[in-house]
């Protein structure tokens, strides 16, 4: 195993084995039974083409031979920012067929995150696109090499400039070791409980067991189309069972550049999409438009989480529009919990369901590590095959995130209803749940904090009808406060996703504290509750 990550102890690593949980599949080895038996079968789909899987397949083979000549070796990290297009497919695949790391940035990363995933997990390459929604992902690319020496290689997607284009990466393909199941297979950005988000090993044997399993829980098969509509390197639209899910069902991931009812649904209808995956705020938007685009959406299961779900307007759904809901609980740290698609509407307005498997433990507890009561409120922990049983190289911070016993404490509050399903109920990490974009309080603050003007500062969420949650941010200024428009501008020049930068700014003369001294969010939150 990877330094700085922790397996799973052998005692359950042989448990999951002997129970047919986990079972030997490697990540690179998707696309190849379909490409060796079906060549011509479609695996991928875009507003511009239709991809088969021989063609993905031999193009993923090709790219693995290309980046080995240029020096990548298993185990080396590639931080890679793609959208949704066959290139993240392609070179995802290629990369696990090496036993290469890729660590999956969001297109909405700036220079902060991409500099500091590159920093941490010790980046020897880094993909980009060209441009993407008219930001210059080249300049970014550049920013992270001036920063990060490990950084050797900038891969581009198109139009390279003096970078090197991903197109132009191609030789004979190489017959490449088979890398070891229980091998971590690459990372996910954690949604984060405290400070930065940490980085989270994914192995094959874990993400192939939750390909499977969430495939057969949404009866996905080789018919299926499963539609993705939120960014592919988020665990929920690439993996549950998502697009490597699709593909590994030998069925077809049909990619939209955005959720945006002009984009999905001409793809719904040409494709008879059977599966997709939205974040609670999307829906009020697709039930309104569905009907203006005549697009039938009765074959369609909608898997819906991320966020809070408003049980109204879960409710709706299937009379509106015909599909067919399932709502989830999911942390890209492999804890999932969801409703199938056969429950009854209403325990899928109101629940978020069950594990993903029975291996799966999951404990609520109180402040004392103590279970509560059937049917009270704490603390959800959770251990299982998918689980991870540690972030990326930080012992400290795995010592406090997870029980003695391997529990991760997921900073999630929810409680069991009567038959045992999970309902969420609210959170207790720092972290605002920004439509399902989760924002650190800690990161943003200490951005703030470097601001001239400021002198202490405090982030905490206001209600907002369409997100669920918005960001404020509380400032003691020194004499010249600064506007709302120059604090995220200031940001944003500090390179931090624009989904970071505050949505309201509210200017104080002195911050609450508790009486440990620590600024004191709860009350802040309850104080700036009406300001959105
Ligand atoms: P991520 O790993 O980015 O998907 O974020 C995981 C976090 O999203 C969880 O720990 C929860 O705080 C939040 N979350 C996920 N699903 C739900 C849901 N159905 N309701 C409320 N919050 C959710």
């Amino acid at each position: 195993m990877l330094t700085g990550c922790v397996p799973w102890p052998d005692e359950f690593a042989q448990r999951y084995r002997r129970d047919g949980i986990w079972r030997g599949e490697v990540l690179g080895d998707l696309l190849r039974p379909e490409a060796a038996d079906d060549p011509d079968r479609i695996a991928v789909v875009t507003r511009h083409g239709r991809h088969s899987y021989a063609e993905l397949d031999r193009r993923a083979d090709r790219l693995a031979a290309g980046l080995v000549g240029l020096g990548i070796r298993a185990d080396d990290r590639v931080v890679v920012q793609l959208p949704n297009t066959p290139d993240f497919v392609v070179t995802c695949v290629a990369l696990f067929r090496i036993g290469a790391l890729p660590v999956l940035a969001l297109p909405a990363h700036r220079r902060s995150e991409l500099v500091y995933l590159a920093e941490y997990s010790g980046a020897v390459a880094l993909v980009v696109p060209d441009l993407l929604a008219g930001t210059d992902h080249r300049t970014l690319a550049r920013a992270v090499r001036a920063a990060v020496p490990s950084v050797a290689h900038l891969l581009v997607a198109g139009e390279a400039q003096e970078l090197t284009p991903l197109a132009g990466i191609d030789a004979s393909p190489l017959d490449l070791p088979t890398p070891d199941p229980s091998a971590v297979a690459f990372f996910l950005l954690s949604g984060g409980t405290t400070g930065l988000p940490k980085l989270i090993p994914r192995t094959h044997d874990d993400y192939t067991f939750q390909l499977r399993a969430t495939a057969e829980a949404m009866r996905f098969d080789e018919n299926g189309a499963y539609l993705a509509a939120l960014p592919v390197a988020h665990n929920a639209a690439l993996g549950c069972p998502g697009v490597l899910g699709a593909l590994r069902a030998g069925g077809r991931a049909v990619l939209a550049a955005s959720p945006a009812p002009d984009e999905v649904f001409p793809l719904v209808s040409t494709e008879s999409v059977t599966l997709t995956t939205l974040m609670p705020a999307l829906l009020p938007v697709w039930m309104e438009t569905a009907g203006i685009f005549g697009v039938d959406l009765s074959q369609l299961v909608i898997e819906v989480g991320g966020a809070t779900l408003s049980p109204d307007v879960a409710r709706q759904v299937r009379p509106t529009t015909g599909a067919t809901l399932t709502h989830w609980f999911g942390m890209a740290e492999g804890v999932l919990s969801f409703t199938r698609p056969d429950d009854d509407d209403e325990v899928t307005a109101t629940t978020q369901g069950t594990p993903l498997s029975p291996a799966d433990e999951l404990r609520v507890v109180d402040d004392t590590d103590q279970d509560v009561a059937a049917g009270e409120v704490g603390e959800l922990l959770a251990r299982g095959p998918c689980t991870l049983r540690g972030y990326y190289a930080v012992p400290e911070h795995n010592r406090t995130v997870f029980t003695p016993d391997g529990f991760l404490r997921t900073g999630d509050l929810v409680r069991r209803d009567a038959e045992g399903r999970l309902v969420v109920v609210g959170r207790i990490k720092d972290v605002i749940n920004r439509g399902g974009e989760k924002v650190s309080v800690d990161e943003v603050e200490a951005h703030l904090l470097a601001h001239p003007a400021v002198r202490s500062a405090a982030v905490v969420p206001v209600p907002d009808s369409r997100l669920g949650e918005k960001t404020c941010a509380v400032v003691v200024a020194q004499d010249d406060p600064p506007s709302l428009a120059e604090v995220r501008a200031f940001l944003s020049d500090r390179g931090l996703a624009e989904f970071k930068l505050p949505d309201r700014l509210h200017l104080t003369a002195a911050l609450p504290y508790t009486p440990v001294g620590k600024i004191d969010r709860r009350a802040l939150a309850r104080d700036h509750a009406g300001t959105a």
